[in-house]
């Protein structure tokens, strides 16, 4: 498209939310630009505990409406991308004397199995920790618990995952790329766009446009686009630690914290366990958050309530923070503002449209953007109707029950390949490990060793396929390898990446 096209809609934020919203409209037949700042999931959409779930808890503020919706897309994620998302069950304890009463825990649970369109996920049970062997790691107190389902999601893979299908589709797809102003200029919208490496600018056009900012709604409402007194979302920091396992069981664990809050304990990449999160009004900007001394004490002792063999700070291996976009309903605890989202249209008497994003889950993104192409639809003309609920994203066209085999397909094909590194690369890349692999024929065909199971073929395929342009890229959000490489291997694959990058300019 030259310079002077002008796209149907323009997506600012390269979270969840807008490469959802940008992958529904290209496959409309819009066309679409989006312009990320950072790489593809670089803000909130990184950071989340990674679950694809109703929110147990919400049903205690009665959002009824929001807990449906979430419950009835596990399902519909499950197998639309069934290598990054998975179905996970979550053992909950509860002990007389507990935050909430077990009758409480048990309606939660019997309207959380059936408001949702539960087809595959197994149904909640009751569970004697005395006897199970979810009750081994924690302490004696915890003798009964109930079970049930939800989903669990690479987050940062999800995301990219929809950058590359809206790209495949035929959107323009910018990584590293900010949005520095945008103005209306006769019935459109002229967007000057600047490259994060080289600084070159770039002035693009629109009848539409998105702000998909997430946290950063507010800022480029105020910044970018000029507007006054701006507060729509609350801004509620949640931090993560991740420490050595500290157990063996596949099941997550759901804690109930004595002042309320609640708190997730789950297995991650195998060899650690994940906790978090928290929750904490923020300020300042969200690419600054960082996990603070309070809050790791917090998730080290709120954990150790529960596991009999104490969290200290010596368990921790990587810790990430982010923020929370949360739409502002005047809610006085962080913990209570609503998860649900707002989407909310500006731009009257033949004004160019401008539609705003405030709020909304990893879990909720594809209705989400659903609701947001019916507004497009409202604001510039419809095209084409909904088709994501039975879409596939890149990888994930194989049945949602399948993993195992699709394993076993890439074993067969590439024999060479360790079990836990062609379970890696399907868990990632899905259908996609073939295409990755290509005609390798052993491991020397998988080029340079960088430590662990990560090889040149696959950082040639992040680069080429995935906009990954650092070692972070790779390390932490295309993969969580960063887990893994020692600083020596992270510095050669740093050395590397740089070279190949500036060998394709
Ligand atoms: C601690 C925590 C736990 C969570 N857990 C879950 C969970 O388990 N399950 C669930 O469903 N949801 C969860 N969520 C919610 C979910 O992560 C978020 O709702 C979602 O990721 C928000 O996505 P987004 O696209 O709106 O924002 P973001 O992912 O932040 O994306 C916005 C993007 O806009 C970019 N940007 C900003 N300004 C500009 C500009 N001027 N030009 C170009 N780009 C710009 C940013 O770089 C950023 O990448 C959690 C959130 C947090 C914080």
């Amino acid at each position: 498209m030259s310079e002077q096209a002008i796209f149907d809609v323009f997506v600012i934020g390269g979270g969840i939310n807008g490469c959802g919203i940008a992958r529904d409209a290209v496959g409309r037949g819009y066309s679409v630009a989006l312009a990320e700042m950072d790489d593809f999931a670089s803000g909130t959409s990184s950071g989340s505990t990674k679950l694809i779930h109703g929110g147990l808890r919400y049903l205690e503020h009665y959002e009824f409406r929001l807990v449906r919706e979430a419950l009835m897309e596990r399902e519909v994620l499950w197998a639309m991308a069934p290598h990054v998302i998975w179905p996970m069950r979550f053992v909950l304890p509860y002990h007389k004397g507990g935050p909430r009463p077990a009758w409480l825990i048990r309606l939660g649970l019997f309207l959380y199995d059936h408001i949702g369109g539960r087809k595959l996920l197994p149904a909640t049970s009751t569970l004697d920790m005395t006897r199970d062997a979810a009750g081994g790691p924690l302490k004696r107190l915890f003798t009964k618990a109930f079970e049930y389902s939800d989903g669990w999601v690479d987050d940062a893979r999800l995301v990219v995952l929809n950058a590359r299908d809206a790209a495949d589709r035929g959107a323009r797809i910018m990584a590293r790329t900010r949005v520095v102003s945008a103005r209306r200029e006769n019935g459109r919208w002229a967007i000057e766009t600047e490259d994060a490496q080289t600084g070159a600018r770039e002035t693009l056009r629109a009848r539409l446009l998105v702000n998909a900012t997430g946290p950063w709604v507010d800022r480029v409402l105020a910044d970018t686009l000029g507007k006054n007194d701006v507060h729509n979302v609350r801004l509620v920091q949640g931090s993560h630690i991740v420490v050595k396992r500290k157990f063996d069981d596949p099941r997550a664990y759901f804690f109930q914290n004595p002042d309320g809050r609640i708190m997730f304990a789950i297995p991650y990449q195998n060899d650690f366990t994940l906790i978090g999160t928290t929750d904490r009004d923020f300020t300042g900007n969200p690419a600054d958050v960082r996990i603070s001394d309070a809050e790791i004490d917090y998730l080290c002792k709120s954990a150790s309530e529960y596991f009999s063999d104490p969290v200290t700070t010596d368990d921790i291996v990587w810790t990430y923070s982010a923020v929370r976009p949360l739409y502002d309903d005047g809610a006085s605890k962080a913990q209570e503002a609503t998860r649900d989202y707002v989407l909310r249209v500006e731009g009257q008497n033949g004004q160019a449209p401008l539609l705003n994003v405030f709020g909304g889950k990893l879990t909720t993104y594809r209705r989400l953007a659903e609701s947001a192409l019916e507004k497009i639809g409202e604001a510039i003309g419809t095209k084409g109707s909904k088709w994501t609920a039975t879409s596939h994203l890149p990888g994930g066209d194989f049945a949602a029950t399948a993993y195992d085999t699709e394993v076993d397909m890439l074993k067969a094909r590439y024999p060479f390949l360790a079990l836990s590194h062609a379970r890696r690369l399907v868990r990632l890349y899905g259908t996609q490990a073939a295409s990755l692999l290509g005609h390798a024929a052993s491991q020397a065909d998988l080029g340079k060793h960088f430590g662990t199971d990560l090889y040149e073929v696959e950082v040639d395929w992040l680069i080429g396929q995935e906009w990954a342009r650092r070692a972070e890229d790779v390390l932490w959000r295309r993969t969580k390898l960063g887990l893994k490489l020692t600083p020596a291997e992270i510095a050669e694959l740093e050395d590397y990446m740089r070279g190949a990058v500036n060998a394709a300019a």
